[in-house]
């Protein structure tokens, strides 16, 4: 079930980034690590043809570079701890300038923080940029279920889960034949510390949402699977 929060009446067709539209879009995924942020932010990246900004791929980046941004920030990525505000505010900052994000754009995993959420108000209002933020709702029990099962490629990337998505050889990837491994930050005492970041960090933005008259749904993303939960949001962003 998904449920209109705040805000006057849905979003229009019309307010969908639109090459010709002169209003760029800001589609912001917010939910627990686990609650599905980056699956629906790909498919709703695709089906609107804007990016997906992701702090958490850009920073896994950075480490795999090796480079300045990425040894700042490795230990507390793989402690599960978030990393400093004003390193992820200069990666969006830096990303939201590009030309391909000049018309909107899904922010997956930013902001986390009210400093962050802040930050970023200042970037999108003078840009008349519509904000729209998108609460992925998940039971505990389905998150703890999900991150402790994710196993990845380590080659092709392909992300599986050991009881909802295996592959079909277990610990195998079906594409490139490589041993599955768990990401670092997928490890148990891990997956608390980021749940609990999460509950003290990142959830109290919901008020800050609220306060600040952003568009906000709730949508119920426990048992649905990753297209139905994706039917929904369209649903919602669509209806005029
Ligand atoms: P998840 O949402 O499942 O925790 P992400 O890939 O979004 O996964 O984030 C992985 C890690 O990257 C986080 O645990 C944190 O260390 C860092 N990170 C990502 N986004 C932010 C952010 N906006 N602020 C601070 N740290 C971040």
């Amino acid at each position: 079930m998904s449920e209109r929060v705040k805000g006057p009446r849905a979003i229009g067709v019309s307010q969908i980034p639109d090459p010709k539209s002169q209003a760029p879009f800001a589609l912001i995924l917010f939910g627990s690590p686990g609650s599905g942020k980056g699956t629906q932010s790909k498919l709703l990246a695709k089906a609107l043809g804007v990016p997906q900004i992701s702090t958490g791929d850009m920073l896994r980046e950075h480490v795999r570079k090796g480079n300045a941004v990425g040894t700042k920030v490795e230990a507390k990525m793989k402690a599960g701890i978030l990393v400093k505000d004003y390193v992820v505010n200069q990666l969006v900052e830096e990303r939201l300038a590009q030309p391909d994000a000049a018309n909107g754009f899904i922010l997956d995993g930013y902001p986390r923080t009210r400093a962050q959420a802040e930050t970023l108000c200042g970037m999108l209002g003078p840009r008349g940029v519509q904000t729209v933020v998108i609460h992925l709702v998940v039971d505990y029990n389905v998150i703890i279920a999900r991150l402790t099962g994710r196993r990845q490629c380590p080659v092709c990337g392909t992300l599986y889960n050991v009881t909802s998505k295996p592959p079909k050889v277990p610990g195998v990837c079906d594409l490139e034949g490589a041993k599955l491994i768990v990401r670092d930050d997928d490890r148990e005492e891990v997956i608390r510390e980021r749940l609990d970041e999460y509950e003290k960090q990142t959830r109290p933005l919901i008020d800050y949402f609220r306060e600040t008259g952003k568009r906000l749904y709730e949508i119920d993303a426990s048992h649905d699977n990753p297209q139905t939960v994706f039917g929904k949001i369209e649903g919602l962003i669509r209806e005029p």
